[in-house]
């Protein structure tokens, strides 16, 4: 049995208690006068902080962990993963702690990574408009520019995997209509209650996940008495594990949507230009409900011909 990475469960969701000292570890080493990797060391062992075998942390292992590219929801090629649930880093993070701390003398014959793309509409945000499945980011190869597909079909997916555009015209495209939305009349005044109403669904989505072992405790104790057969249990099981996984990436994404603070924004494009991703992020899943993203048809394209913004701000 391989060992469990430290900060998820071995069902690949986040673990509380473990991401939360990694988080400090990964803070603290991205201060602006970081401390010493063992000092690091010693201040989350100190804080009882533990490994996912319970061990007390080594400076070699910490370093190792907070660098495997799990930590922001990536494969090894530093893509994300699909469908991954909450991360213990962001992309951000992660590509900051990579350029401090990645590539030191003694394997200087593996190559630095590079930096990961933190996508700005995937993990439910934007949907191919011809199979309306969630699109994914990718590069593919490479070196290829980070873009945006429709994942291939597979068992259990009938995704149709003929969409495709780079994230440079989706997210530029999407960053101008963006900002025209919030200069259109009233729509600004529209945002408090918007929030409002995200906030409700936060709270409801929270509730929902909440109680996710109860509905596997009833399954199972429905098949225990004989009510379902194994095959009907096991899919029942899976459909409520994959629900869960799918309202814990919503989730994720409303709680910064609610978190968002306009308040002291005048000038949107000028905002947009220097806001983190995440910020932007933020503001596209408060603006819009979803991004449908077209196939690419004949001739020269504008990228805005590729996208329809479903508008939670249409009335
Ligand atoms: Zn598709």
């Amino acid at each position: 049995m391989g060992a469990r990475l430290t900060g998820y469960t071995s069902t690949g969701g986040l673990h509380p208690e473990e991401a939360k000292g990694l988080r400090i570890a990964s803070s603290l080493l991205l201060g602006e006068e970081p401390p010493t990797k063992s000092d690091v060391v010693r201040t989350i062992n100190a804080k009882g902080y533990r490994t996912s075998r319970g061990s007390e942390w080594r400076t070699s292992v910490l370093m190792r962990t907070l660098l495997h590219p799990r930590m922001a929801g990536l494969d090894e090629d530093g893509n994300p993963i699909e469908g991954h649930d909450e991360s213990v880093l962001t992309v951000d993070e992660y590509n900051q702690l990579t350029e401090r701390y990645g590539a030191t003398p003694e394997d200087e014959e593996q190559a630095t990574p590079r930096p990961a793309y933190d996508y700005l509409a995937t993990n439910g945000l934007s949907l191919c408009d011809q199979c309306r499945y969630a699109m994914v980011g990718a590069r593919v190869t490479g070196d290829a520019d980070p873009s945006y597909r429709c994942p291939p079909p597979a068992e259990g997916r009938a995704s149709c995997g003929r969409v495709r555009m780079t994230a440079d015209r989706l997210e530029t495209a999407v960053g101008e209509q963006v900002a025209a939305e919030l200069l259109r009349p009233g729509v600004r005044e529209q945002l408090a209650q918007l929030q409002e109403d995200i906030r409700d669904e936060v709270s409801r989505l929270r509730a929902h996940v909440q109680g996710a072992d109860q509905r596997f405790a009833e399954l199972g104790d429905m098949y225990g008495r004989g009510l379902l057969v194994k095959a009907a249990f096991l899919a029942a099981q899976q459909a409520t594990k994959q629900d869960l996984k799918e309202t814990r990436v919503r989730l994720r994404l409303l709680e910064q949507v609610a978190e968002l603070d306009l308040g002291q924004v005048t000038d949107v494009v000028a905002w947009w230009n220097s806001a983190p991703q995440t910020s932007r992020r933020a503001l596209v899943g408060l603006v819009a409900e979803v991004v449908y993203v077209l196939p690419s048809g004949h001739g020269p394209h504008d990228p805005h011909e590729r996208i329809n913004i479903l508008w939670r701000t249409a009335s």
